[in-house]
């Protein structure tokens, strides 16, 4: 009899359903840190870039489409950041359930408001613009709520039955975030009205956030390396400003910042874009850039 309750229970553990989780995909590791947060033990997630890469060029790996082959849910930042390597990787993961304008595709920047949309006719040869605007969205942690909710909207549309669960996880996230939010606010006091240089556009919605002033940009043309009349132009503002502090995304050359401390001795920061845990992101960034001015 023993026996037969155990060959029973054995059995039982075989025939239960494995419960499959949804399985998301994003391209930068930020949306896969916040995407865990939404979807808790539901969902896993991967990410297809590191931390410490530049998402708008990758030689894509051969392990990105079929990693997005098995997704139920791609997640990418849109605004034609990716644009150089997604639409193609898109194509080749052989997933019709995450092209664009499927459920399984996601952008998660609706409701925030877009900076740098460009007035005028887009031209390529004035550089690699964003032409829908700053795709660099989730620099400013106010937006981590907004993309949480986001993902939250349609992680319910694929999984109805745990909508509620989606739901009190965004409530839990965002009480969390806004409160680091507040700390990083009283960090960065001391910087409203401070003007900088950027390198590239990046920083823009963080720099809107604290109430920095972008004032030049080491790229005179998005996406192309500095031109030798651009630095002298910048070398002349710099100095004529007197502005203390070059911003540079740590996977851009460095050597245009260098020359321009040389020349004017203005401060350098290097800092992250990216991380894989989204609050650690601007744990690393605030202190980072109060300690640069
Ligand atoms: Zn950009």
């Amino acid at each position: 009899m023993k026996k037969n309750i155990i060959f029973v229970l054995v059995l039982c553990l075989y025939t239960v359903p494995v419960f499959a989780k949804i399985n998301i995909v994003t391209t930068i590791p930020d949306f896969a840190s916040i995407a865990k947060e939404v979807g808790g033990d539901m969902v896993s997630v991967k990410s297809l870039l590191r931390s410490n890469q530049d998402p708008h060029y990758i030689e894509p790996k051969p392990s990105f489409a079929s990693s997005m082959n098995q997704a139920d849910l791609f997640i990418v930042v849109g605004l034609e950041l990716e644009i150089g390597w997604v639409p193609v990787l898109l194509t080749q993961s052989r997933n019709p359930e995450i092209q664009k304008g499927k459920a399984g595709y996601l952008e998660p920047w609706r409701g925030i408001r877009i900076l740098d949309i460009p007035t005028g006719k887009i031209d390529r040869s004035g550089g690699d613009i964003h032409p829908d605007g700053n795709p660099h969205y989730w620099l400013d942690p106010r937006n981590g709520i907004v993309i949480a909710k986001n993902i939250a909207d349609r992680l319910s549309k694929l999984d109805p039955g745990n909508a509620t669960l989606y739901k009190n996880n965004v409530v839990k996230y965002e009480k969390k975030l806004k409160e680091k939010i507040a700390f990083w606010q009283r960090q960065l006091k001391g910087l409203k009205g401070k003007s900088v240089v950027t390198h590239h556009q990046s920083f823009t919605y963080f720099a809107n956030w604290i109430g920095l002033r972008v004032v030049d940009r080491i790229e005179d043309k998005p996406g192309i390396p500095p031109s030798a009349s651009h630095m002298i132009a910048l070398i002349k503002h710099i100095r004529s400003l007197k502005i203390p502090l070059v911003i540079t995304e740590h996977y851009y050359n460095p050597k245009p910042s260098e020359k321009l401390k040389k020349e004017t001795g203005i401060a350098v920061v290097y800092l992250p874009t990216s991380a894989t845990n989204y609050i650690a992101l601007f744990d690393e960034l605030v202190p980072k850039l109060k300690g640069s001015l």
